[in-house]
C-alpha cells in the first residue's frame, strides 16, 4: 500500500488540520485507536482522532491491565460449550450466557462453537502469540522513551491454584501450548506460591509464573497515549460521536459526526466493542460480541500482592499498582446491555475473599463495567477492509486489547505508511470474514 503522507509536518498537514482534513482519520479513542495515532503521527502522518466520550472512556479505562504473552490460548477449545451452556443456569458463574438469545448474539454463538477444535484452538494461538509477543516488547520501550507515566511494572502474571484438579487442566492444556511457542512458564509448588505471596490465604497448592507478563495501571496508558498524540501534533475530538458516512464509489468520502464532518485519505475503525454497529452501515457485518466484563478498584490494602494474580478456580483477576488495587474480570455474553449487575459485582468479591486475605481495600473508588470486542474467532481484525478502499479495521482485541495495542498501532502505520509489517499481518485480515 503506498503511503499517504509525505512525512514531516509540513505547510500541507496545518492547512489539512484547520480544514478538518487529514491524512488519517482514526474512529475510536480507546487503546487501540490512541497506540495507532501515536505510530502513525511518529511515521510523519496528520491524525485526527474521534472520540464519543473522552479518550479511554470505554473498555480501556477499567480493565485488568495485565500485559499477558501467557493468554495467547484463547477461551474456544472443546469442552467449552457445555461450560457457556451451563452457566446460562446460574447468573453468578464467571463465564455467563444470558438465556435470551437474540439474532446476532445466536449466530455469534453458533460461529463460537464451530471454533471450539483443536485445529482452531492452534491457530488462534499462534496468532495472538505473534502479535502479543511483539506488543509486549514493543510496550516497555514505548513507556520508557515516550516517556508515559502509567505504573509499568515488569514482575510477571501469576495463576494461582487451590484444586488439583484445576492445576492438572492447566498443565496439560496451557503450559505445554506456551512452551511451545517459547513463552516462558514456571511451575512452583504451593508452599513456594504462599512464600512469595503473603497475601494469599492458606490452601495453594500450587502456581504458575509468567515471568514474561508485566502490568499497567490502563486508564493512566491511555491518557498518557493521548498526552503524546496531542504533543506530537495530533488532534482529539473529544464528545464527537460518529453517525455516519458519506461514501462515492467504494470510498469514505466524509465522516459526520456529532463533532463536525470530517475528511481524511484514510480511516482507521478503532471502535472497541461499538466497531460493528457502526460497521453495518457500511454493510459490513463483522463477526462480533461485546463480552462484558466488572471490576472493583480500590485504595490499595495493607496485603496487597507483589504480583498480579488470577485466582484461577474463582477466575478473579487482581491487580495492584503503587497507586491502587483492583479486582476484575468475569464474561458475560448479554448484547449491548449497559450496566452494572450486582450478582456478578458480589461474585467479584466472593472469588476474591475465596483467595486473599485482605480481598478489599479501605476505600472503593469505582464499581465498573465494559465491553471486550470479542471476534467469534478469538483473533483481531486488523487490516484493509475489501471493500472501502481507504478504510481499515484495527478492532475485536477481546480480552487483550491493552496487552495488543502497541503492535496493532506499529501494524497499522506500517500497513498505511507502506512500509514492511514488522509481523506477519495475514491471521489479522478483514478478508478472512469477507470484510
Ligand atoms: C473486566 C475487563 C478486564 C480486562 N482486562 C484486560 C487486561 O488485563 N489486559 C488486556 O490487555 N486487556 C484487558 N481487557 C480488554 C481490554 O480492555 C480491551 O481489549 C481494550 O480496551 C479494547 O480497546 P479498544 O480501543 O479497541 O476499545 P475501547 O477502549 O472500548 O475504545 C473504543 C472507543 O470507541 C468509542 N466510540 C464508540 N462508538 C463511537 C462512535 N460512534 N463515535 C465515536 N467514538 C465511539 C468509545 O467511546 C470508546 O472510547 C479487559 C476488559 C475487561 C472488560
Amino acid at each position: 500500500m503506498q503511503a499517504v503522507w509525505k512525512g514531516g509536518k509540513s505547510a500541507r498537514y496545518n492547512e489539512q488540520m484547520n480544514a478538518s482534513r487529514s491524512d488519517v482519520l482514526i474512529l475510536g479513542g480507546g487503546v487501540i485507536g490512541l497506540a495507532c495515532a501515536l505510530y502513525l503521527l511518529k511515521a510523519g502522518a496528520s491524525v485526527r482522532v474521534l472520540e464519543q466520550g473522552t479518550p479511554g472512556c470505554g473498555s480501556s479505562h477499567g480493565n485488568c491491565g495485565t500485559i499477558t504473552p501467557s493468554h495467547a490460548p484463547p477461551l474456544a477449545m472443546p469442552g467449552v460449550i457445555g461450560v457457556a451452556l451451563r452457566s446460562m443456569l446460574s447468573a453468578d458463574a464467571p463465564l455467563y450466557l444470558n438465556p435470551r438469545l437474540d439474532g446476532p448474539r445466536l449466530r455469534w454463538l453458533l460461529g463460537f462453537a464451530r471454533h471450539c477444535n483443536w485445529h482452531d484452538f492452534a491457530r488462534a494461538t499462534t496468532a495472538r502469540a505473534a502479535i502479543l509477543q511483539r506488543s509486549r516488547q514493543l510496550l516497555a520501550g514505548l513507556v520508557h522513551d515516550e516517556p508515559l507515566d502509567c505504573e509499568f511494572v515488569e514482575e510477571g502474571d501469576l495463576y494461582v491454584y487451590r484444586t488439583a484438579q484445576r492445576q492438572a487442566a492447566d498443565a496439560r492444556d496451557h503450559v505445554a501450548v506456551l512452551e511451545g511457542l517459547g513463552i516462558e512458564v514456571q511451575r512452583l509448588r504451593g508452599e513456594q506460591v504462599e512464600a512469595m505471596e503473603p497475601a494469599l490465604k492458606p490452601g495453594v497448592v500450587g502456581g504458575l509464573l509468567h515471568p514474561g507478563d508485566a502490568r499497567l495501571r490502563p486508564d493512566r496508558y491511555a491518557a498518557e497515549l493521548a498526552r503524546r498524540v496531542v504533543e506530537l501534533g495530533g488532534v482529539i475530538e473529544a464528545g464527537a460521536r460518529v453517525e455516519r458516512f458519506g461514501t462515492d464509489n467504494h470510498r469514505i468520502t466524509q465522516v459526520h459526526s456529532s463533532g463536525g464532518v470530517f475528511e481524511a485519505d484514510r480511516i482507521v475503525m478503532a471502535l472497541g466493542a461499538w466497531s460493528p454497529l457502526l460497521a453495518k452501515t457500511l454493510g459490513l457485518r463483522l463477526p462480533m460480541q461485546p463480552g462484558k466484563g466488572y471490576s472493583l478498584t480500590y485504595t490499595r490494602p495493607a496485603q496487597a500482592p507483589r504480583h498480579a494474580l488470577v485466582l484461577r478456580e474463582a477466575s478473579v483477576c487482581v491487580t495492584t499498582w503503587a497507586s491502587g488495587y483492583r479486582l476484575g474480570s468475569t464474561m458475560e455474553f448479554s448484547g449491548y446491555a449497559e450496566g452494572l449487575n450486582r450478582t456478578r459485582l458480589d461474585a467479584l468479591r466472593r472469588g476474591a475473599a475465596s483467595g486473599l486475605r485482605e480481598p478489599e481495600g479501605p476505600e472503593l473508588l469505582e464499581e465498573w463495567w465494559g465491553w471486550r470486542p470479542m471476534s467469534v474467532d478469538e483473533i483481531p481484525i486488523i487490516g484493509p477492509s475489501m471493500h472501502w478502499s481507504n478504510l481499515l479495521l484495527a478492532t475485536a482485541h477481546g480480552m487483550l486489547g491493552v496487552s495488543m495495542s502497541a503492535a496493532t498501532g506499529e501494524l497499522v502505520a506500517s500497513m498505511l505508511g507502506g512500509s514492511a509489517s514488522p509481523i506477519d499481518a495475514t491471521p489479522y485480515a478483514p478478508a478472512r470474514f469477507g470484510l
